[in-house]
């Protein structure tokens, strides 16, 4: 029950969540260790024997990816839904010591490493999370919790490939940042965001908003089609 008393309240906010769950054995625990400081370890060894539980919002409109500054800090607002609704599970639960993984590990742990082990979906050409569903258009966390489930099955990766390897993605980067077998981060990083570099592939919304280059994933054909920003600005 306990597990589904997680996914009902995530629910109340993201009606079609999607969700996987991994447990913190022995194994799991080394092997997101070795990405970590000292700091970091100590804060982790609090959940060992417990789980990652991993949700995605699905992106079914295009305010959820944009990016907002305010204060000096730029945020995206379908994080800021997921982080309230890790605190409201942390209210939920206070002895389960919920936490964002990405607070303890200073983002050192990749989202699509762990959505895969649990098999959510499988990593596509694009570099991103393929859902068999949504494709790429999900933003995911993982919060920590001291809990085991009982009542499910933990995750599994995924037996079949969900990208087809056809190769939009590849065509469309602007920058060949993607090939079949490679990701070249600095060059993404360099156009993705900053929308008021020339260079950049970001399109602005407001002087405070954009929406970053996501070419590869809009090219994509698994998953949602949803509206674009271009489209309904005409
Ligand atoms: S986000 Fe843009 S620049 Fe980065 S890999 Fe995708 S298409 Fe290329
Ligand atoms: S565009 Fe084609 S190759 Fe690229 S991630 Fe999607 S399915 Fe895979």
């Amino acid at each position: 029950m306990l597990f589904q008393e997680y996914t009902s309240h995530i629910q109340t906010f993201i009606p079609k969540a999607i969700y996987g769950v991994l447990r913190l054995d022995e194994r799991l625990s080394l092997r997101l260790e070795e990405r970590l400081d000292e700091k970091e370890k100590e804060k982790m060894s609090l959940y060992k024997g417990g789980s990652l539980f991993i949700f995605g919002l699905p992106i079914d409109s295009e305010a959820l990816w944009f990016w907002n500054h305010l204060n000096g800090k730029r945020y995206l607002t379908a994080n800021h839904i997921l982080e309230s609704i890790i605190v409201s599970l942390a209210e939920m639960f206070p002895a389960s010591h919920i936490q964002s993984l990405d607070r303890i590990s200073n983002h050192k742990i990749a989202q699509v490493v762990l959505a895969e082990m649990a098999g959510l979906g499988t990593r596509g050409w694009n570099n991103v999370l393929l859902h068999p569903e949504h494709g790429a258009y999900i933003q995911l966390t993982t919060i920590v919790t001291k809990d085991v489930f009982l009542d499910i099955n933990y995750g599994r990766p995924m037996d079949k490939d969900v990208c087809i390897k056809c190769g939009r993605c590849v065509d469309a980067c602007p920058v060949n940042a993607l090939s079949p077998t490679d990701f070249f981060a600095f060059r993404c990083s360099s156009v993705v965001a900053s929308p008021e570099k020339i260079k950049s592939k970001a399109v602005a919304v407001t002087s405070d908003s954009y929406v970053e280059c996501r070419a590869c994933i809009d090219s994509c054909p698994i998953g949602l089609n949803i509206e674009k920003l271009y489209e309904w600005k005409k």
